[in-house]
């Protein structure tokens, strides 16, 4: 027998209350955070859909792992098993843990990176992008062509554009190229899948040329389940043996386990390339921690551990998938714009075809953002031309290629009635579109400036 109803595959043994606030009272709280909800404090939001990052509840498997922490300096017992099980998946010799995933990254491609030098992926993450170019180098976008129209139906819409990777690699010259990156699943693409024919194909140009290819892996599970259901030739596979394949496809792996680790904190880079493993294991040791524990206690090693293996629980990743797709299905039926069809952690709206009174230079993803936090309390984050804006010589914003809102869903928090109650947030948002207004930066920062841009509103 087949049900319609999806149930979340857990029972809840402890609860945080969650502070009720009034629509007067988050007027002031956004106002006093500069319109810019990564300075709200998390007791004035309802419902935080800032991230998947970090968020996740643990399960009691974890907790009781945690009990087991050894906390040795060097040699950990806690570490031996993370390792074992990175190794098992990523079938990669060489892991170093780092204390989550941007130290992995600025260790990676700090190393390989430096003036002169070419990165290339379907999209790098915002953390990806600014470690790449802190180093001097440039990071290079080539997502698909469906991936630019946000509801054009497409499986795999993660996917990179192989042919223009290939003309990339032969206009900047192999040496040139740091590395090429593919982000599974995209998260600042949609959060939409890679199919493994597109890692192999992009393997495949990689080796021809002797370019070094990375997954950013953050997803690598969520990825797994799509390529699964949506991909011929994997339907009888597990969810790990898909993961597997693909990490074999790669030189080596960057993972945030904050996100499909399901932990609070940790992550790890993960190599095949022994003296290239040496070279990041001494700048590992110089910031991060000695090698086998790269910043992160025992305790947190032991709950990686586990989470790494829960997370390719058949129950839960249909569960995960299949609730983030149920809010955005109630979403995309009331005609919200988004990006479709629906990717594995977040709902991604279109803001720009929400508010298209806005002009892109007064952020109509900002206004959407501002919106859902003061009609309901809900957190969420723009991705678009705050994140990755940049200016021209004479200083006028140069759009990012999408407007967009994303609405992250942290692993196993919240229950269909939280969903519910977002969705009818969404429904009154409509009322009055019209007369909301943009906002404009007054202060900011020159590296990822979303996290700290102050804003006020603009005049109609
Ligand atoms: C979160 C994330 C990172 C960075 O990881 P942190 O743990 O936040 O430092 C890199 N790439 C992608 C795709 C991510 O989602």
């Amino acid at each position: 027998m087949t049900f319609k109803t999806i149930i979340e595959p857990f029972k809840i043994k402890e609860v945080e209350p969650i502070n009720v606030t009034t629509e007067e009272e988050r007027i002031k709280h956004l106002s006093e955070a500069h319109y810019n909800p990564f300075m709200l404090k998390s007791e004035h939001v309802l419902i935080d859909f800032l991230t998947d990052s970090g968020t996740a509840a643990m399960s009691s498997r974890q907790w009781a792992a945690m009990m087991e922490g050894d906390e040795a300096y060097a040699g950990s017992r806690s570490w031996l098993k993370m390792e074992a099980v990175i190794k098992d998946l990523t079938c990669c010799e060489h892991i170093l843990p780092t204390h989550q995933g941007r130290a992995g990254e600025r260790i990676l491609y700090g190393y390989l990176g430096g003036k002169g030098k070419v990165f290339i992926s379907n999209t790098h993450f915002d953390t990806t992008r600014a470690n790449i170019e802190f180093s001097g180098a440039e990071a290079i976008d080539i997502p698909i062509e469906e991936a630019k129209h946000p509801m054009l139906e497409h499986p795999f819409k993660g996917n990179m554009d192989v042919s223009e990777l290939e003309r990339l690699i032969n206009h900047y010259g192999a040496e040139n190229i740091g590395g090429v990156i593919l982000t599974v699943t995209n998260n600042s693409g949609g959060g939409q899948p890679v199919s493994m024919q597109n890692a192999k194909d992009v393997s495949a140009v990689c080796k021809k040329h002797g370019v070094r290819f990375f997954l950013d892996a953050c997803r690598i599970a969520e990825n797994s389940y799509f390529i699964k259901h949506r991909e011929s030739g994997y339907e009888t596979k597990t969810y790990k043996q898909i993961a597997q394949e693909m990490f074999s496809l790669a030189d080596g792996c960057i993972m945030s386990a904050k996100k499909d680790g399901l932990v609070n904190i940790g992550g790890f880079l993960a190599l095949k390339d022994k003296s290239l493993s040496d070279a990041c294991t001494n700048l590992l040791i110089i910031t991060e921690g000695f090698s086998t524990y790269g910043g992160l206690s025992g305790r947190s090693m032991e709950a990686i551990a586990v989470g790494l293996q829960e997370v390719f629980e058949p129950d839960y990743l249909k569960y995960r998938i299949r609730s983030t797709a149920y809010f955005g299905e109630k979403l995309y039926k009331m005609d919200v714009p988004l990006i479709w069809p629906i990717g594995g952690h977040a709902v991604y709206i279109d803001a720009k075809a929400f508010y298209p009174h806005i002009p892109v230079d007064r952020y109509p993803g900002q206004a959407l953002v501002c919106e859902l936090y003061i009609k309901g309390g809900i957190r969420s984050v723009e991705i678009g031309s705050v994140m990755f804006g940049k200016y021209d010589s004479n200083g006028k914003l140069i759009p990012a290629p999408n407007e967009l809102v994303r609405l992250a869903i942290p692993r196993r928090v919240y229950t269909q009635s939280h969903v519910e109650y977002v969705i009818e947030v969404f429904e009154k948002l409509f009322d009055g579109k019209e007369q909301v207004r943009g906002l404009k930066i007054i202060e900011e920062p020159k590296f990822l400036r979303h996290f700290t841009a102050k804003f006020e509103r603009a005049n109609p």
